[in-house]
């Protein structure tokens, strides 16, 4: 095991060993939780642009209803969670630091919790990879990881590349959560069926199960079932170290193979798809069940009563707190996800997403806070940083609001993991100086976006214009030859009634 994990490290780049606090969590097996009496279901919870809404207030739904159309390649479509009554279509604070209101159907429970009619049943061993994808697009899956990439698209993949190996990411390296790692242990069978049906549509015959080797129970559960329709399953035990979940991380680390920025790991001939996404694939397919649902970890010692949960989308924090017994002293900091990448949030009314996988509440004992001191040029963020930057130099020159030249460096290939502000001595914010310069550049592009679109409008406009000037313009001499040549023709048998001698050479200028 010790040769093997050395070979592993190698392939292994920077990362970093927080503690990982798991225990609070861990061994508490997944409880469901009723749906409650409101329902916020934004209409974005995925990259791409929002779904568009498809009830109005007062209308009644049922469970599982689509309720908002996927608008565009990679949106994805809304489903009810409960039934119950929309009591409006409208604004509401986001799952988001900016804790800006986003578009967002509320709807109030009836407690009956009754199923519309499901999708139809696929039987995968029979469909055709574009069905198996078309049904993971109508039921809404998007990457449960946290990054909500509609896995409908992944899927499509096989078209464009020539891919090889599905790999259903288990690692959960962030501290704290454990939903996946429980997900394993009570489902496995769910997950490795999930796997199978992932591989036929992508088109691949080997499927690897990366789980970080701090979760042997789950790798134990997923040796038992190692098999998922007919495709077998190989378990492959990752370090524990964050970030390994990160997705090309984890496929340098399980096939040695290195993608490069700003790639696709598909380009390599591998896809990655988180656990509870194959668990969601399992469920549409099988049984025509739309992702209204998702596991959720609440930890950290601000919450009484740590805990694994299984909760429909749209559940506000405040519910799922209180299901947990509450806080145990004012939070320190409250987040959505992990401590490394999570959403801070000070809002307990934002609801639960599809891409949500825990809620952290910690206290001031759990949170390290210490005064930012000028950089010391000491270089562990560059040692720790898994995608092989220099974040001092990064920093340095979004300091002097310079990014072009942060660019130049590599602030795109940066994927916000957090390690370099974790280990850094002089407590310098850097990933949030990151994040915040990569949101300007977005903010520049999408202005710069706007204008061509306007420009192109503008010229499409003027175009438009000109063509029906030019048609008024041809009608207008039609019309004028028209005139001319009636009155010729006028003229001529005017003069042909006077016996005129000119009049049968005017009729024939006429015809
Ligand atoms: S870890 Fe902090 S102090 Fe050290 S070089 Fe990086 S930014 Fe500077
Ligand atoms: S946040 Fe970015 S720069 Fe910092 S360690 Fe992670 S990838 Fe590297």
């Amino acid at each position: 095991m010790g040769v093997f994990f050395s070979s592993l490290f190698s392939r292994v780049r920077g990362g970093i060993h927080p503690e990982t606090r798991k225990f609070l969590s861990a061994g508490c097996a997944t409880e469901p939780v009723p749906a409650p009496g409101l329902l916020r279901v934004p209409l974005q919870q995925h990259i791409g642009a929002p779904a568009e809404p498809l009830v109005s207030r007062d209308d009644h739904v049922l469970k599982g209803q689509l309720i908002a159309r996927s608008r565009g390649p990679i949106s994805a479509n809304l489903h009810a969670p409960t039934s119950g009554t929309v009591i409006a279509v409208g604004h509401f604070p986001a799952p988001h630091p900016s804790g800006l209101p986003v578009p967002t159907i509320t709807i109030r429970a009836d407690g009956k919790d009754e199923w519309g009619p499901r999708l139809p049943r696929l039987r995968p061993e029979d469909a055709d990879p574009e069905e198996i994808a078309a049904r993971v697009a109508e039921a809404g899956i998007v990457g449960m990881g946290g990054a909500t990439f509609p896995a409908a698209v992944k899927l499509n993949l096989r078209d464009r590349y020539a891919l090889h190996t599905l790999i259903i990411n288990a690692a959960e390296c962030e501290p704290y959560l454990t939903c996946d790692d429980r997900l394993l242990r009570e489902s496995a069978e769910e997950v490795a069926d999930g796997a199978g049906i992932m591989a036929r549509a992508l088109g691949v015959a080997r499927i690897i199960v990366a789980i970080e080797s701090n979760k042997p129970e789950a790798a134990a559960a997923m040796r038992r079932h190692n098999i998922g329709m007919g495709y077998p399953l190989e378990v492959r035990m990752v370090p524990t170290q964050y970030p390994m979940g990160s997705e090309k991380h984890l496929v340098r680390a399980v096939t040695g193979l290195e993608t490069p920025a700003r790639a696709l790991t598909a380009e390599l001939g591998v896809v990655v798809h988180n656990a509870a996404t194959a668990q969601a694939v399992h469920h549409a397919v099988r049984y025509g069940e739309p992702l209204i649902a998702r596991n959720v970890t609440v930890s950290g010692r601000g919450i009484a009563r740590p805990a694994n949960l299984r909760v429909l989308i749209g559940t506000p924090v405040a519910d799922l707190v209180a299901h947990c017994g509450g806080f145990t002293e004012e939070p320190e900091r409250l987040l959505l996800g992990g401590p490394m990448m999570g959403q801070p949030i000070d809002n307990l009314r934002v609801p639960i997403v599809k891409g949500t996988n825990g809620i952290l509440a910690l206290t001031r004992a759990e949170t390290r806070k210490a005064e930012t001191m000028p950089c010391i040029r000491c270089g562990t963020c560059v040692q720790v940083c898994p995608c092989g930057l220099t974040p001092f130099e990064l920093n340095a020159r979004i300091q002097a609001d310079d990014l072009e030249g942060a660019t130049r460096v590599g602030l795109m290939d940066c994927v916000s993991c957090g390690c370099c502000s974790f280990i850094c001595p002089s407590s310098i914010p850097l990933v949030q100086g990151f994040n915040f310069a990569k949101g300007k550049l977005a903010e520049k592009d999408a202005r710069k976006h706007q204008q061509e679109e306007t420009r192109r409008l503008a010229e499409a406009r003027t175009a438009r214009e000109e063509a029906i000037a030019e048609a008024k313009r041809a009608a207008m001499a039609r019309r004028k030859a028209d005139m001319a040549a009636k009155k010729t023709r006028e003229d001529a048998a005017a003069a042909q009634g006077a016996g005129d001698p000119s009049a049968e050479a005017q009729t024939e200028a006429a015809k």
